[in-house]
């Protein structure tokens, strides 16, 4: 029999992970975790060890791990068809989930188009939006606007609207140029206000640049009320409502990137409720199938799908698709997935949680290096810094976020970070029991680990 030792030899010769630095296993009794199964809001390793997740996989899990319902749809459809090419084909799961978004996110969205991830949901959207003032008649419409350390994926168009460094910069000869506007994070305000009583004077930015170049801007694209990967940065619903008005004021689209926040995260279906606006393009992946295979939508409304519609005579096709779009498989837990959500009331039922996961998150403001606890839905987040009163950061180097993970591993909780970020993003069907479990180990995590260093 092959040993957990033999396994994670293999497992480092054979396999290069994604964003991490393999040397740093070299030497080290810190390896890579092998989990072997899950239920629930657990996961479990292959010594039998329990973590409860409390990022939901890399928040894609919505309905807990190997739920039995969406297991049941995977074998059914499996057995029926496996891959349908989408082109002069189609499959009733594609159409029945393509129905059900479009009626989810409400008018004016009309349809739906597939792809494989969030990236290429994002670069499906800059296409389309670049294509759309193209055979507009505006070909000078050509710029893309983004906010500065946003994330809207790896692939190289996500990653030019993209703007975090470590992402970014190196691959900056390869990518095209973006405009950018300041984010708006407020924790660490760039316009230097005082949390919680601006009136969004970052926004400003944004009205300047539209005001002198909007005759050369396609689109703006936004992480809706959350910067993910910048670190669950929370901010004002109002911002989208001031960006809806403005992208019209200049005809200028707007791409909502809902990637991470879609299907309930931020307890709605869709974030761009809560500023109740409507963007002209969307993007959904992570929780579309609950977690389970890779699938993303990128939605829009007429207006940009009738730019498309010729009779070949102006060669107005959307030229563009993967080979697994729309992949059967996906689409059926994806409709089933939707189904739970609506049956089992998941959404309606998140409230008493989120005002959990708030009262749990207020405890953390005692400990002496958290400088910022970030809240919206089901996503908390701990910003560890090194001097609270000064908001100095721990340096990159010292991964202070990273032991507090291996410290939390070890007392049964998945809390993988962002640099010195501590967030929990658990699966919706976590208990509000498990929420007081899940802080707790963090709380404690954090304690040890940043009164030791
Ligand atoms: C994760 C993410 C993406 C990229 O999705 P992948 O499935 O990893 O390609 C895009 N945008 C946002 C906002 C994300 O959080």
């Amino acid at each position: 029999m092959t040993t957990k030792e033999e396994w994670i030899e293999k497992d480092l010769k054979y396999v290069w992970h994604p964003d991490t630095q393999m040397k740093q296993y070299e030497g080290s009794d810190f390896k890579p975790t092998i989990i072997e199964r899950g239920e629930g809001v657990y996961l479990y390793d292959i010594d039998g060890n329990q973590y409860i997740d409390g990022i939901s996989s890399w928040w894609v899990n919505t309905l807990g791990h190997s739920n039995p319902k969406l297991n049941k749809v995977l074998t059914q459809q499996t057995e029926k068809i496996e891959h349908v090419l989408l082109a002069d084909f189609t499959h009733k799961p594609a159409i029945e989930l393509a129905e059900k978004l479009v009626k989810l996110a409400g008018e004016p969205f009309s349809k739906v188009f597939y792809s494989d991830d969030g990236s290429t949901a994002v670069e499906v959207a800059i296409k389309m939006a670049y294509q759309y003032w193209y055979q507009k008649g505006k070909p000078e419409k050509k710029h893309f606007v983004s906010m500065t350390e946003s994330y809207h994926g790896d692939t190289l168009g996500s990653v030019s609207v993209g703007g975090i460094d470590i992402y970014k910069k190196i691959f900056n000869p390869l990518v095209f140029e973006t405009l950018k506007v300041c984010a708006p994070y407020c924790y660490r305000c760039p316009k230097n206000c005082k949390q919680g009583e601006c009136g969004i004077e970052c926004f400003n930015e944004v009205e300047k640049l539209f005001k002198t170049r909007h005759k050369e801007i396609a689109a703006m694209i936004v992480e809706p009320l959350v910067q993910g990967a910048a670190g669950m940065r929370v901010y004002p619903a109002e911002y989208l409502k001031k960006l809806r008005a403005l992208c019209d004021k200049y005809d200028i689209l707007l791409i909502d990137d809902e990637v991470a926040m879609a299907f309930g995260r931020t307890g709605k279906y869709f974030a761009f409720e809560h500023a109740e606006i409507k963007p002209d393009i969307f993007c959904v992946a992570k929780g579309i199938t609950a977690g389970y295979i890779p699938l993303a939508a990128t939605i829009t409304t007429d207006k940009i799908y009738n730019a498309f519609y010729d009779d070949f005579s102006q060669l107005k096709t959307f030229y563009h698709g993967h080979s697994f779009t729309g992949n059967p498989i996906a689409c059926a837990i994806a409709v089933e997935n939707l189904k739970i959500m609506e049956e089992e009331k998941i959404i309606e039922n998140l409230q008493p949680k989120i005002k959990k996961l708030k009262e749990c998150l207020e405890k953390f403001q005692t400990l002496k290096h958290v400088g910022d606890i970030r809240h919206i839905g089901m996503i908390g987040a701990i910003e560890i810094v090194k001097n609270k009163t000064t908001k100095e950061p721990y340096l990159f180097t010292e991964r202070i976020g990273h032991k507090v993970f291996r410290e939390a591993m070890k007392n049964g909780a998945l809390l993988r970070p962002i640099g010195n970020i501590i967030y929990f993003l658990p699966p919706l069907i976590i208990t509000e029991e498990e929420i007081e479990k899940l802080t707790e180990i963090a709380y404690n995590a954090i304690k040890t680990v940043t009164e030791k260093n």
